[in-house]
Parts: structure tokens; C-alpha cells; sequence
């Protein structure tokens, strides 16, 4: 539907094409969906996963290629629980639903009781209905401001430019306030136990969430009154029970560093510039030739790329084979300061690796071997009287 046009410039021709060489010449660009414009504010830092995305490289294939696939996805248990929690909620006109939202980000509104509007949202292929969601969005925001109507919009689509092309989304939900306000609504199968959640599965949650924001407040801009509320409204069951309940996830951290991954897929012509001619991501290219390739590109790998990134396994065993810190987690990486190896940390602590001539001291590697040192003297006091409980060593900070 023309009426819903993807704003900003579109690719040039020498970039589509070397977009192209490097998916491979018979390999179509994969989409990026929510999910994957949500991975990406998960790792900020990474320029493989930044170039492979905006490349639209098919990630999948490529792990697999590499001989390291990629354990993604739920199971069909898990999907069927989902889709029965999801029409619960949504049942009878989203009046749970509805009642949720006003519950805990309705202050100041009269409650919708049955009277929501919902409109029909089906339309042929995703542009029409992101067209027709558009459109929808128009008229509850004007239905808002004339009658204080409550609208509840069930899988909307929406579209947001990601790298010159549009990326496709649909949210579970987006609510409409008597005030104009819009609300993205996630619905998720895992459970919310005494009022909190996996703070992994729900930090996942509030970056797919962002990513919605962020496509929604490209619609906004052009309609007058509307607002997208930085509050977006997670949906799990309650305890081990069917029933729903919610809490509220303020997202304008990750839509900020979402909106930074996406301003670098946008410059994916820079990331590729430094790579060199005949570089190819090319699933159909030898495992050798791929993995040269996928280390020619620097990235950052951490543990939690293993819930996040299809290539996951690949960094990880790059990682591991490099002796790198990262293998241990981004906290303890930080705190290791210029000590990027398991083995540089290792001789900083045992005293080993000390500062060159005309170096000045690194206070990290300090701080390690006197925690060692505290650390081994504990241990000695602990073996020579095993009945007395050795005295809390001093702090080494
Ligand atoms: S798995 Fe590799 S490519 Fe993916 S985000 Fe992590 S480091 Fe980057």
C-alpha cells in the first residue's frame, strides 16, 4: 500500500551489489524481524553481527556452514503454550488485555469496560497491513481525542527501515489511550512468580519492545496528538497458572542503544569498506574459506550471545581458542582492565607479568595478585587450623 511509504534513502547500486557478493551471488537477503533488530541492542559492540545483519546475511546458514549451527528456537511444547496463553489474554475483544493496561498505565483515564474499539486489521501482504495498521492508528488516535475511546489493535504490522530496506514487525499488541497515548504490549509464555520474571527472558522482552517503540514513533511523527509511551506493558502468567498478570517495562534505555545498532546498519557501507575484495559469507563457500572470512570482521563475543546470535557458537569457540577474557561474562571482562586473556590474567595474579621498564604499574594486575596473595594466605590459615574460622582478609580495593 503506497499510502505507507519506508522513509530515508534507499541503497545505491554499487552497495546493493556488494551486499550481494557478500551474502553470495544466488542468495536472497534475508528480512530482519524483531527479533534480530533486538539481538543487536544485546551485543552493541559487535561489527560482525552489525555488518552480517545489514548485509542480510542468513546467519542460520552460515553457523551451519561453519559446522557450528546454531540450537535456536522453541520447542513445539513451548509454541502451543505460548499461542493458548496469547488468545487467553486477547479473548473476548482483549478485555483482560485492557484491563491490564489500564491497571497499570491507565491512571487518569476512564476505564475502557466493553466498549474498546478493535478494529479489523487484515489486508493483503505485509505493506498493506502495515497500511492498513497506519491507518487504524489514525483513527483511534482521532477516536481518542473526540470520545476518550480505548482502541485495542490485535497483530498489527509495522515497518521500520533498517539499512536502506524495511524491516517487517508485528507486535502482540498496541493499545490506544483516551489520551492519544500509544502502548506496545508484549505477551510472553514464561511465568511471572510472586510479581518478577527470568531477568534475561525479560530483558529480551524489553528490547523487542524498543523495537516497536522505535517503529511506532516513525508513525507518530506524521500524526498530530499522537505520543508512544516509553512504557510498554509485559503480559505472563501469573505463578504457575494460566492466568495473566503484568508488570511495566520502561524501554528508553534499549530504544536508544537500539536506535545506535540501527544508525550503524545504516553505515553498513563503512563496516564493509575495510574488507577485502572477494569476501564472501556465501553458505555455499567451504567451512575454510567462511570462517576466514567471518574473522576478518572484528567481533565481541560474550556469554550471552548464546541466547541472542545464530553464529554464537562459532565466537564462542574462536573465543576460547584466543584464551580471551570475554569467554567469562562482560563484568568480569570490564574488570579486567588491558588484561585480555585468561593467561595474561592468570600471570598478573601469580606476579608473573609485571610492569616493563618505563612502564607505569597497571593497577588491575596489582589488584589481582594481591587478592591471590590474600586469597593463598586465607587458604594456609584455613589448612592449619581447620576448626577456627580464618579472619576476613583485609580489602584489596
Ligand atoms: S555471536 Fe559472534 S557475531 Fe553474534 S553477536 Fe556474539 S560475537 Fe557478534
Amino acid at each position: 500500500m503506497s499510502s505507507y511509504p519506508p522513509s530515508g534513502p534507499p541503497q545505491t547500486t554499487t552497495l546493493r551489489q556488494r551486499l550481494a557478493d557478500l551474502r553470495g551471488p544466488a542468495v536472497p537477503p534475508r528480512p530482519l524481524d524483531a527479533r534480530a533488530l533486538a539481538a543487536l541492542a544485546a551485543n552493541p559492540g559487535c561489527g560482525r553481527r552489525a555488518l552480517l545483519d545489514g548485509a542480510g546475511v542468513d546467519k542460520t546458514a552460515l553457523a551451519s556452514a561453519l559446522g557450528t549451527p546454531a540450537a535456536f528456537g522453541q520447542s513445539q511444547f513451548a509454541i502451543v503454550r505460548g499461542n493458548s496463553f496469547e488468545a487467553k489474554v486477547k479473548g473476548d475483544g482483549g478485555t483482560e488485555l485492557l484491563r491490564l493496561v489500564y491497571e497499570r498505565l491507565g491512571a487518569g483515564s476512564e476505564p475502557p469496560g466493553g466498549t474498546a474499539r478493535v478494529p479489523d486489521l487484515t489486508a493483503a501482504g505485509p505493506d498493506g497491513r502495515a497500511g492498513r495498521t497506519a491507518l487504524a492508528l489514525r483513527e483511534a488516535t482521532a477516536a481518542a481525542r473526540a470520545e476518550g475511546a480505548w482502541t485495542f489493535l490485535d497483530h498489527p504490522m509495522l515497518v521500520l527501515e533498517v539499512a536502506g530496506t524495511p524491516a517487517y514487525l508485528e507486535p502482540d499488541a498496541i493499545v490506544v489511550h483516551p489520551d492519544g497515548r500509544w502502548t506496545v504490549v508484549e505477551i510472553k509464555s514464561f511465568p511471572m512468580i510472586d510479581g518478577s520474571a527470568d531477568a534475561a527472558k525479560v530483558g529480551a522482552a524489553a528490547r523487542q519492545a524498543a523495537v516497536y517503540v522505535l517503529a511506532l514513533e516513525k508513525t507518530a511523527a506524521r500524526l498530530e496528538g499522537a505520543a508512544v509511551g516509553h512504557l510498554a506493558l509485559l503480559v505472563c502468567p501469573k505463578d504457575f497458572s494460566n492466568l495473566p498478570t503484568a508488570a511495566v517495562l520502561d524501554v528508553r534505555k534499549q530504544r536508544a542503544v537500539t536506535r545506535r545498532q540501527l544508525d550503524r546498519l545504516t553505515r553498513v557501507e563503512e563496516l564493509a569498506a575495510g574488507l577485502p575484495e572477494g569476501l564472501s559469507f556465501d553458505p555455499a563457500r567451504s567451512a575454510e574459506e567462511l570462517a576466514e572470512a567471518v574473522a576478518a570482521v572484528s567481533a565481541s563475543y560474550a556469554p550471552d550471545c548464546l541466547a541472542a546470535c545464530e553464529l554464537a557458537f562459532h565466537c564462542r569457540q574462536r573465543a576460547r581458542e584466543a584464551d580471551a577474557v570475554t569467554v567469562l561474562g562482560r563484568s568480569v571482562r570490564g574488570e579486567l582492565g588491558m588484561l585480555a586473556t585468561v593467561g595474561a590474567a592468570l600471570a598478573a595474579a601469580d606476579g608473573i607479568r609485571g610492569p616493563a621498564a618505563g612502564e607505569a604499574a597497571d593497577p588491575t594486575a596489582e589488584a589481582l595478585h594481591r587478592a591471590a596473595r590474600l586469597r593463598a594466605e586465607a587458604l594456609e590459615t584455613a589448612a592449619a587450623h581447620p576448626y577456627q574460622r580464618p579472619e576476613a582478609p583485609e580489602c584489596p580495593c
